[in-house]
């Protein structure tokens, strides 16, 4: 969805109303509340209902020794309802809440949810802000069992998957909602901040600095970050003129600092390796941060993804994979949670390739060695809906890569590789089902067995042609 065709409807809609005034027959539905869940089956509490975020502009200043976050978030919308109330998801105690500059009411029926309601109610199709005031201690702040943010007294990475945003800005938290962002993040002088898209400026105060990145390009909530500390940052153009932002912790030692940046700059050799995959690199920028945090995992946060301090040469795997979800996951993000095996599938697909282009195997023998060497346990985990508390779980990735090498070999290469472009151009969000009915449509064959065997069962696939194992 583009902006002005929300202006549009919006438009459209006003004059609907308008038009109903004073016709007995005008029917204009009664405003009511929006529900406090975007109907996600693993999550039911993510998102919200009953309007769809175009514009996030966040502004958050961070206190390292106490580990305070004060902000605010002004939330750009549209109705797709006629809104008597709405939720939005924050962790933090809310100030106040204003909808188009009045002050509304707001209470938090719980620590996840903020229930707003607008001095007037706000019809269907009507763009409308709201700006929340917030502050608190994001750390050690649970919801449903994680603590998720990730900070010391030097450094901050507001990094998570698949909650994090609620710890920091007031947000339609589910990646059905994605929308612009504009990220400001006030800090003491001496740090630097780092977030997705191109940075705008650094605003200096006496004391601090707020530093202004702008994400240009929709992106789901969970994909937003930003990373707050002693930085060496490099920015510049790739070879190919595409913009660049690469950070490095200066927690971590001088020789580690040089590995990180080596590890970083395989950037753009890994994108000109997808892109030949699958078409142009979607955004208009690219980059990653390499934390000093003792963190265990890396995020293809989107432009910019964070990776965990790897130990340098060898490991542009993890960029591969990461990179991959730049197009699988960011690009084309999951309708729901439980289509996580197309992003964790696709980018361990793709990072083994990576791999593959170093010649150590290849992708039809990594399948059929992989398929031999796990125990019945690992086959049991349905990739296909593996349940809301093992979206992460190490089937999901491997077994999930190895069913795309499956189908490869199933459909061919041509019909594979068009099915790759088809799926990543035009599309903003997808399915499990909507990727089943395109490889059936690309390929003009009955994919449900092959489907069923390596996405819907709990036992190992057949070794079978049909199931691409020959
Ligand atoms: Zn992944």
């Amino acid at each position: 969805m583009n902006r002005s065709r929300r202006v549009l409807a919006s438009l459209l809609a006003t004059t609907c109303l308008v038009a109903g005034v004073g016709t007995a027959s005008a029917q204009v539905d009664p405003a009511s509340p929006g529900s406090a869940g975007a109907g996600d089956p693993y999550f039911p509490d993510y998102g919200n209902g009953g309007y769809d975020v175009i514009h996030y502009r966040v502004h958050d200043r961070i206190g390292f020794n106490r580990g305070r976050l004060t902000g605010r978030t002004t939330v750009r919308a549209t109705a797709t309802q006629a809104l008597s109330r709405f939720n939005l998801d924050m962790m933090l105690k809310v100030r106040s809440v204003t909808v188009d500059g009045e002050q509304a009411t707001f209470r938090k029926p719980n620590r996840h949810e903020l229930q707003v309601t607008p001095a007037d109610p706000i019809a269907e199709g009507e763009v409308f802000e709201v700006r929340v005031k917030y502050a608190g201690t994001p750390k050690n702040r649970e919801w449903n069992g994680e603590d998720v943010w990730l900070g010391n007294r030097r450094e901050v990475v507001a990094m998570g998957e698949p909650q994090i945003a609620a710890w920091w800005f007031a947000a339609n938290d589910h990646p059905s909602d994605k929308a612009t962002f504009d990220i400001s993040i006030n800090v003491a002088k001496k740090k630097k901040v780092i977030a997705n898209g191109e940075l705008q400026e650094v605003r200096k105060g006496k004391e601090r600095n707020t530093w202004h990145w702008r994400a240009a390009e929709p992106m789901a909530p969970y994909l937003a970050f930003f990373g707050a500390g002693s930085f060496a940052l490099d920015r510049g153009r790739t070879a190919t003129g595409l913009p660049y932002a690469y950070a490095v912790s200066r927690q971590l030692r001088k020789k580690q600092r040089t590995k990180a940046f080596r590890f970083l700059q395989t950037t753009p050799k890994v994108l000109a390796f997808l892109e030949e995959w699958l078409g142009d690199y979607p955004f208009s920028t690219t980059g990653g941060l390499v934390t000093g945090l003792d963190v265990n995992f890396a995020l293809e946060n989107q432009t910019r993804p964070t990776y965990p301090y790897t130990g340098g040469a060898g490991s542009s795997w993890l960029v591969a994979h990461e990179l991959a979800h730049q197009w699988f996951g960011d690009k084309v993000a999951v309708q729901n949670w439980r289509d996580i095996w197309l992003n964790e599938g696709l980018a361990t697909y793709f990072e083994t390739l990576w791999a593959d282009n170093y010649g150590w195997s290849t992708p039809q023998k990594w399948l059929l060695s992989e398929w031999g060497s796990y125990p019945r346990t690992f086959w049991k985990l349905k990739i296909g809906d593996p349940g809301g508390n093992r979206m992460f779980d190490y089937p999901v990735y491997q077994r999930g890569g190895m069913a795309v090498q499956a189908l490869r070999q199933r459909i061919g290469d041509t019909d594979f590789k068009a099915l790759l472009r088809a799926w990543v151009t035009d599309r903003e969000h997808g399915s499990v089902e909507d990727f089943i009915a395109l490889a059936e449509e690309t390929s003009g064959e009955d994919l449900e067995g092959f489907f069923d065997a390596w996405l819907f069962s709990s036992t190992r696939p057949a070794r079978t042609v049909a199931n691409g194992l020959s």
